[in-house]
């Protein structure tokens, strides 16, 4: 008998490791991926390669204009099998994660007209269950009824340390200690803001993966997919 398809809905801080272990889950049970994440940081590079956004201000008029003109998609990479953000039909997934995206991509998630389009679409995306989609609001706000809600946690130097990592293994130019602030920066921006701060949703299962190796955190998601699927009747 085939298993119901269900959503998955898998939130946290920034850096937590969550799109590494959605990304993962996704492919072992053939569900379809979305980072949202990566959507925010589409819009982002998009106002800061128009001149959208001068020393940290954002022009919030002329974004609200352009927004329905930047079409965000994504394309699975045939030789890596990686989702990969298209921004107008240009591959922008390299540039999406540069340290000038990440400083100002919270700011720019934080406005509630770019929040309210990015959600429509990410409900969209989701409609035929058989997503797993990773993000800050996911659980409580895009996909309040998901079947399956994790809420990923790891203190900000661990965090810190992996995203440092995972930029120099990329060949990019950063300090430790930029990448710290920046995590710390983004971790208040997003409980903060007005619009669905980021919040375990109540029947989130709490993952606290500081101490916990990859292969250790996709089993423990792994494991409870199985668990929510025999639930499902
Ligand atoms: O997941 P990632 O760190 O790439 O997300 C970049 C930023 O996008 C976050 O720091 C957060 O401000 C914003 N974001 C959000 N809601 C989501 C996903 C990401 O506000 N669902």
């Amino acid at each position: 008998m085939n298993k119901p398809l269900i959503t998955i809905a898998i939130d946290g801080f920034s850096s937590s490791g969550k799109s590494t272990m959605a990304k993962v889950l996704a492919r072992n049970i053939g569900y379809a991926y979305i980072d949202s994440g990566a959507m925010y940081r589409t819009v982002t590079l998009f106002a800061l390669e128009n001149n959208l956004i001068v020393d940290g201000k954002i022009d919030e008029a002329k974004l609200q204009k352009f927004l329905p003109s930047i079409e965000i998609k994504f394309h699975v990479n045939s030789l890596t099998c990686a989702s990969e953000a298209m921004l107008n039909g240009r591959n922008v997934e390299r540039e999406i994660r540069e340290m000038r995206v990440s400083n100002n991509v919270s700011a720019i998630a934080a406005l509630p007209f770019v929040r309210h389009e990015l959600v429509a679409q990410q409900q969209a995306m989701g409609k035929e269950k058989g997503i797993v989609m990773d993000g800050r609001d996911i659980g409580t706000t895009v996909f309040p009824d998901a079947e399956m809600k994790v809420y990923v946690n790891a203190s900000p130097e661990t965090r810190a340390q992996r995203r440092f990592d995972e930029l120099q293994a990329k060949g990019q130019q950063v300090s430790y200690d930029d990448v710290y602030k920046n995590v710390c920066e983004r971790d208040y921006i997003d409980q903060n803001r007005a619009e669905s701060p980021l919040r375990q949703a109540t029947d989130a299962h709490l993952l606290d993966n500081s101490q916990m190796t990859v292969e250790e955190q996709d089993k423990w998601l792994l494991n409870l997919y199985d668990k929510i699927i025999a639930q499902q009747k």
